[in-house]
């Protein structure tokens, strides 16, 4: 199943794609995609899909973030090797973890809000595991149990605020609109392979990232397992596998994002997602 959620920002409702690609109003069945219903598994979610009317949605409705609430979004930072020789950090022997604050998440398509004050605002699209159930200290070989779906993300990072003010890299990933998630949270058992998949972005038309899950440093399995044994990991947690090389801080001078910017992210069967730059202020004229 393809599963979204649709409508005004905290207005969503359950949307599934419908068996001849349409999308679908899957609200009658009174359920959101939350960590209740990601925690049942997908097998309650065709019971509550069956014999209901999924009427078909207007394509251009505004999809929103495909999970609400997730009580965390673990990062993987350096997982692709030219990614690491581009940022100038050593080869990691373990991977290195951060936390994105749940507060940053938005719509696939939503505008992206350069934050006040910054001129270093960059992309990474990524590689999404969507958790499905309680994991504590699981090994690798079971790891892949504990995986609902998978999901796209474009993990917005602003470069001075990560890695010029000190401390953790935190500070630079946790602004409001810094996680556009979707469109689509894709079932585990509708991705036979998760690392043969193509990752793609491009600035303005331009392509600036473009490889595939294949090339990760360390895969799904062992990274589910990994993150278990420092945290227990809750139904709709997301794990955000690291991005391939390409971003703006790699470009010497670096590409840093302006407003008016359009960045086009995808991934091969789960979807692709459009965010238009605006500045701080300009959002802030409206509000
Ligand atoms: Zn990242």
């Amino acid at each position: 199943m393809k599963l979204f959620r649709f409508g005004g920002p905290g207005q969503e409702r359950l949307g599934v794609v419908r068996s001849d690609g349409s999308l679908g109003d899957a609200s009658r069945t009174g359920f959101d995609l939350d960590a209740e219903l990601i925690g049942k598994g997908p097998d309650a979610l065709l019971a509550g899909l069956s014999g209901i009317a999924i009427p078909e949605l207007d394509p251009h409705v505004r999809i929103g973030c495909c999970i609400a609430n997730p009580s965390k979004i673990v990062c993987v930072g350096l997982n692709y090797k030219r990614h690491v020789l581009e940022s100038g950090n050593q080869m990691p022997i373990e991977p290195a973890l951060f936390l994105k604050a749940p507060s940053s998440l938005s719509g696939p398509n939503d505008d992206v809000i350069i934050p006040k004050n910054s001129t270093k605002t960059d992309y990474e699209v990524e590689f999404c595991v969507v958790i499905g159930r309680r994991a504590k200290y699981i090994d690798q070989e079971s790891a892949m149990d504990y995986v609902f779906g998978y999901c796209l993300h474009n993990d917005y990072s602003e470069r001075e605020f990560q890695l010029e003010r000190g401390g953790q890299w935190v500070k630079g990933k946790s602004c409001d609109t810094f996680a556009p998630l979707g469109p689509f949270l894709v079932t585990k058992d509708e991705v036979p392979d998760p690392h043969a998949l193509q990752l793609t972005l491009k600035v303005n038309g331009e392509t600036r990232q473009d490889a595939s899950t294949s090339d990760l440093i360390f895969n799904i399995p062992f990274l589910v397992s990994y993150v278990s044994q420092f945290m227990t990991l809750m139904p709709g947690d997301v794990i955000s596998t690291g991005t391939p090389s390409g971003v703006g801080l790699g470009f010497k001078p670096p590409k840093y994002l302006r407003p008016g910017d359009v960045v086009e992210v995808g991934i091969s069967g789960l979807g692709k997602q459009t965010q238009r730059l605006v500045a701080y202020e300009a959002m802030a004229a409206h509000s």
